[in-house]
């Protein structure tokens, strides 16, 4: 089992431990994801986990299975998380902070770890990197995937979801055997209220206005490594790779502290 799937410690924070060790990857990442809505962010995040072995820590998947919670078993804390991400907002800084705190014996995971979704903002920048100096933990590298915005919207826009079983796929990219209807369980498909054109263009705004300042914190700290995103996702998993040769990222494994020991 990868650690991909185990995250056990990072999904439900405290004192949850990841009991199954993962086999240890020959080079261990600590990476950091930046990228617009629709670059494919996730799916590069699936392929770097899935074949570096490195450990997916995403806090969209937190405040994701917090949803799945009775009521009673949600902290305050996540319980006004979760109504900011419902109207479509970002969560404030101090909550997110909190969770990552609680949850630092993930940075330190002996499988190394691929942030997704996080430092999302300056403010969670300045205080990560005062959390993983502290820890004494290296950061790899910070990929930043870009693809100009006329190709986000097109991608966005094309974006198809089957409701039932939430199989993905794209009018023109990946169509599905019969026009709107899901190959897998021939539910009729949906495009997402914020896949049109309209509100893409709006969580781009966002994203410029929030996040892109991001690229230039790592940038002024050598951090940042910029990858094209245009192409199939084998192409720019293979240019991730290159990239991540040339920026030196990759520590050989080392008996670090983990969560897991
Ligand atoms: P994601 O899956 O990363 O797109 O996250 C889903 C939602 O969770 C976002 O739209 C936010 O409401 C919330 N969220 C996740 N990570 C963060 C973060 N680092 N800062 C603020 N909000 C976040």
């Amino acid at each position: 089992m990868s650690a991909q799937q185990i995250r056990v410690a990072w999904i439900q924070g405290g004192a949850a431990k990841c009991e199954i060790l993962p086999p240890l990857p020959s080079r261990v990442f600590r990476l950091v994801l930046l990228g617009a809505p629709g670059v494919g962010k996730g799916t590069q995040a699936e392929l770097l986990c899935e074949r570096l072995g490195t450990c997916h820590l995403s806090t969209g998947d937190i405040f994701r299975a917090a949803k799945g919670l009775a009521e009673g078993e949600r902290s305050p804390a996540l319980e006004a998380a979760l109504s900011y991400m419902k109207r479509g907002n970002l969560v404030p800084d101090q909550t997110v902070l909190d969770l990552v705190h609680e949850r630092t014996s993930c940075l330190r995971c002996r499988s190394g770890f691929l942030l997704d979704g996080f430092p999302r903002t300056v403010a969670q920048a300045e205080a990560f990197a005062k959390i993983m100096a502290q820890e004494q933990i290296p950061l790899d590298a910070v990929l930043n995937y870009d693809l100009p915005i006329e190709k986000v919207v097109a991608r966005l826009s094309g974006r198809r979801t089957c409701p039932k079983c939430k199989a993905v796929f794209h009018v023109t990219g990946r169509p599905p055997r019969v026009e709107g209807i899901c190959d897998h369980c021939g539910t009729k498909l949906q495009q997402r209220e914020d896949d049109r054109p309209e509100a893409v263009r709006v969580r781009m705004e966002v994203y410029e206005k929030s996040t892109k300042p991001l690229a230039d914190f790592y940038r002024q700290r050598g951090l940042l490594v910029t990858i094209e995103a245009e192409g199939t996702p084998e192409e720019i998993y293979q240019r991730t790779l290159t990239a991540l040769g040339s920026a030196g990222g990759g520590r050989q494994r080392h008996p670090s502290r983990t969560n897991a020991d």
